[in-house]
């Protein structure tokens, strides 16, 4: 039996992730040039099985479609969508200390991961998005954070993938209600429609591209991302794609 990992994540205090020497999960001697160890990246919960469509992690036995049920139900606006992990220990973790604790280790480890497995995807490399665009986060949270995590994501993948990042072609209105998830399917839908906005340079500039990606932090039910495709689909890009850190079950 192989010792307990990221015990520096089960430690998390405000700095415990702040030693780039060590493995930055399990804190041991790390001789690889990387910032986690191997042991330790192949113990992550990496999202290998999945919707084709929304990410949403799948049951390999019982899998019959690639596509589940919810988006044979009712297809979303983007075509596909690829997430690096599930939204569970640690890398649940790893982004409250991203987010919450601007702990940049964790942010960028994270996007590392997933440039790692875009990378993988025969598709990606055939037909990459022209531009990325992050999702945005109202005015008043960004000030609170200091960044828009989304968007440093976004910087991330950008350097890693050679894909240039759009930023503030989409902006939020209204700050997301805090009830939001407890309210019926059709008035959270009109919210989210109504929170997001094209700038000027976004309607100016948008339908020059023909694939352009989405890019967020943690992906939940898809909502934002459809909310967002419709607007970029209106502004006339042809194709819309999701990528992102992590899905929630
Ligand atoms: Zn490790
Ligand atoms: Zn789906």
């Amino acid at each position: 039996m192989r010792e307990p990992r990221f015990t520096t994540v089960l430690n998390s205090s405000k700095n415990a992730l702040l030693t780039p020497a060590n493995c930055i999960l399990c804190d041991t001697n790390n001789s690889y040039n990387s910032m986690a160890c191997v042991d330790c990246t192949k113990d992550l919960p990496w999202n290998t099985v999945y919707c084709n469509q929304c990410a949403l992690p799948m049951d390999l036995l019982e899998n019959t479609s690639d596509i589940c049920s919810d988006c044979l139900q009712s297809s979303p606006l983007f075509s596909y969508s690829r997430t690096a992990f599930h939204y569970q220990f640690p890398i649940k973790q790893l982004i409250g200390a991203f987010k919450e604790q601007q702990n940049t280790l964790a942010g960028t480890l994270l996007s590392q991961c997933l440039v790692h497995q875009l990378l993988l995807d025969d598709s990606l490399l055939e037909l990459p998005p022209e531009i990325l665009i992050p999702v945005p986060s109202h005015k008043s949270s960004v000030h609170k954070r200091g960044y828009n995590p989304a968007e440093v994501v976004a910087q991330k993948i950008g350097k890693g993938l050679s894909i240039p990042v759009a930023e503030h072609w989409i902006l939020k209105q209204k700050k997301s209600p805090k009830n939001q998830k407890s309210l019926p399917a059709p008035q959270r839908k009109l919210n989210l429609q109504q929170a997001f906005t094209l700038s000027a340079q976004g309607l100016e500039q948008l339908h020059k591209f023909y694939r352009v990606a989405i890019i967020d932090d943690v992906m939940t039910t898809g909502s934002t991302a459809n909310a967002m495709a419709s607007l970029l689909l209106g502004a006339g890009v042809r194709e819309v794609i999701v990528w992102a850190i992590a899905r929630t079950p």
